[in-house]
């Protein structure tokens, strides 16, 4: 017998506003229905447990897509519902839980909850037009049940035919929702969000051989050392459809204080330039929530792939919550702790490959130590840098003695630490490093000079950090003193040419001059350029090497031919710091084949 019903909450305002909200997510209706199957067949699990129902053999859920009825279908053998239990949990739970959910929603400012999470059986009429439920529950005896609404404000309630225990949703598509009818859609859909649910799905089963579109047990439920090499890999490549092999991963496993389980993998990068985004998927006890939710996972960790299982991070929550929520503020840490935990394990058990893997974590590692300080404690000591010889060498064991505030007030600095940012440009001043016998460290990452100010910031009586073309002078210099005489005839040779000449004795005789700018002086400009002021003009320091036999010998020439050399001298080490304007290019090229020509001609 067919009755009739009014539904208490007024449902009619409510669809408005969550099809606004929820309109760009409406799908997560699917998770939402398949998750209340699963859910309807662990209670069923349960009962057979505690020997209160007959045992099940095969427990599934079955989604069929029916494009010429225009219907989608969600069928499960779980507990099923006698008709008072459809009154209650549908008609009312169901319902006044998505006045709850719109509640929490307008709170929430709208876009406020993850994974917008909690709306229930409800969110179905985002997409239906109407409704059916058949429904047999599990208790002997207990009738099949027909409800049906459109989701206003009645519905009809009735006894129906239905041989087998469970529920079966049939969800009548609106006509602008016929997407749903594709069979690949809604394949999509059941990877993206059902991918690990516990029981078996099966889409549009056809025969004995189908196989079901979820992972029942995913890898990252079993303990970690129940887990081969070869299923880390093939759970990452399914899961995120990377065919490049992860470096290395992280597994997750935790009990209490709280629930966390998961895998964190580290990808290999494709672009230096662009941190390549990497994908965190959250999951409530294997239901897919939402990817990267920076509430709970670190910003830097965003560049990992992995997933991460918490079933205790409350969901439907506002953010704001979330953020301040004690809780997840914990779980958060515990991973960033664990992935530094990782980190350091590999540089102390396996030096090789974690230097091997360097060139991939780097950027991820310094971005993680300039945002979390914590982070950074933990893992200072094996941060590497490769040294002039090519080793890599803890950025650390290049910092000195910390400097007494004494001795700094009497103008001792912090150990000096040169660095190349590009080994080709700066390659005559790498020759002559290396000549001197001193050392640099290679930068290999363009988050690199920010990362080194960090450095200073964290350690200001230990390190400053100069551009190898920095103070090449103060590094190499043999003796000091300058030679006056010397001085002044390249003063006159480069007047207005916007140059401060010094000279010096340097230990390696070979190189007539070399450009200095000051770190300060470059870091100011680069700053400028950076916040788009425009490019400033840098002004340079030409260091006159008085140790080279061609400079000796210029201070003795003529007057005319010093300032030709002078201003030739200067245009090689002009050349090494920087690429010539045309006009420079020009009367280099100019002198050149003059001094040929006196050269040639003697
Ligand atoms: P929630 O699952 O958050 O409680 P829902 O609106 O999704 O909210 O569902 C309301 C209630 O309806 C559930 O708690 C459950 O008791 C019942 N229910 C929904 N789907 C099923 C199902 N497939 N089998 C049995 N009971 C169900």
């Amino acid at each position: 017998m067919e009755k009739q019903g009014n539904i208490r909450i007024a449902s009619e305002n409510m669809m408005p506003i969550i099809k606004k909200w929820l309109y760009s997510e409406k799908d997560i209706f699917l998770r939402e229905i398949v998750a209340n199957a699963q859910d309807a067949i662990t209670k069923h699990k349960k009962l057979v447990e505690l020997g209160e129902a007959a045992a099940e053999e095969h427990y599934r859920v079955t989604v069929t897509v029916d494009a010429k009825a225009g219907t989608l279908t969600v069928e499960d053998n779980g507990i099923g519902m006698t008709e008072e239990e459809v009154e209650k949990y549908i008609t009312q739970i169901a319902f006044s839980g998505a006045a709850d959910f719109v509640d929490k929603y307008e709170k929430a400012g709208g876009d406020g909850i993850i994974g917008h999470f909690g709306l229930g059986f409800y969110s179905a009429y985002m997409v239906s037009e109407d409704i059916e439920i058949f429904t047999r529950s599990y208790k002997d005896g207990a009738a099949g049940v027909h409800w049906q609404s459109d989701g206003n404000a009645t519905y009809t309630i009735g006894d129906c035919e239905k041989e087998t225990r469970g529920t079966k949703i049939v969800m009548h598509l609106a006509k602008e929702e016929k997407e749903f009818l594709k069979e690949n859609t809604v394949r999509e859909l059941l990877r993206k969000y059902c991918s690990f649910m516990p029981y078996e799905i099966y889409l549009d089963p056809k025969g004995k051989d189908d196989k079901p579109v979820n992972d029942t047990h995913p890898l990252y439920l079993k303990q970690p050392k129940e887990c081969t090499e070869e299923e880390y890999k093939t759970f990452y490549r399914d899961t995120f459809m990377d065919f490049n092999e992860p470096l290395f991963w992280i597994h997750l496993n935790m009990e209490y204080p709280f629930r966390l389980k998961g895998i964190l993998y580290f990808p290999k990068v494709k672009k230096q330039v662009e941190l390549e985004r990497g994908k965190v998927k959250l999951y409530c006890n294997q239901v897919y929530i939402a990817d990267n939710i920076k509430e709970v996972i670190p910003e830097f960790l965003m560049l990992l792939n992995g997933v991460i299982d918490c079933p205790d991070i409350p969901l439907n929550v506002s953010r704001s919550f979330l953020q301040n929520d004690r809780q997840v503020q914990k779980i958060a840490k515990h991973i960033t702790k664990k992935v530094a935990d990782k980190l350091l394990e590999l540089y102390r058990n396996d030096r090789e490959k974690y230097e091997r893997c360097w060139g991939d974590i780097s950027t991820f590692v310094k971005f993680g130590c300039i945002k979390d300080e914590e982070f950074y404690k933990k893992v200072e000591e094996i941060i590497v840098y490769k040294d002039l010889a090519g080793e890599y060498r803890p950025v650390t064991s290049f910092f000195g003695e910390a400097v007494s505030e004494e001795d700094a007030k009497n103008g001792k600095e912090p150990q000096a630490v040169y660095y190349v940012s590009d080994e080709n440009k700066q390659a005559q001043y790498i020759k002559m490093f290396k000549d001197a016998g001193l050392d640099a460290i290679y930068c290999d990452t363009y988050i690199d000079p920010h990362f080194l100010s960090y450095l200073e910031y964290k350690n200001p009586t230990r390190v400053r950090f100069m551009r190898i073309d920095a103070d090449v002078a103060g590094a190499l210099k043999e003796e000091s003193g300058e030679d006056e005489a010397l001085k002044k005839i390249f003063e006159k040779a480069l007047e207005g040419k916007h140059v401060t000449v010094k000279t010096e004795t340097l230990k390696d005789g070979s190189v007539p001059a070399i450009v200095n700018v000051s770190e300060f002086v470059r870091r100011m400009s680069e700053m400028h350029t950076f916040y788009g002021m425009g490019e400033s003009p840098v002004d340079v320091t030409l260091i006159v090497n008085a140790a080279n036999p061609a400079v000796q010998a210029l201070k003795e020439a003529d007057e005319e031919a010093q300032g030709k050399a002078a201003e030739q001298i200067y245009y090689l080490a002009l050349m090494n710091y920087r690429q010539l304007t045309p006009e420079e290019l020009a009367a280099f090229v100019a002198t050149n084949s003059l001094l040929l020509e006196k050269y040639l001609k003697k």
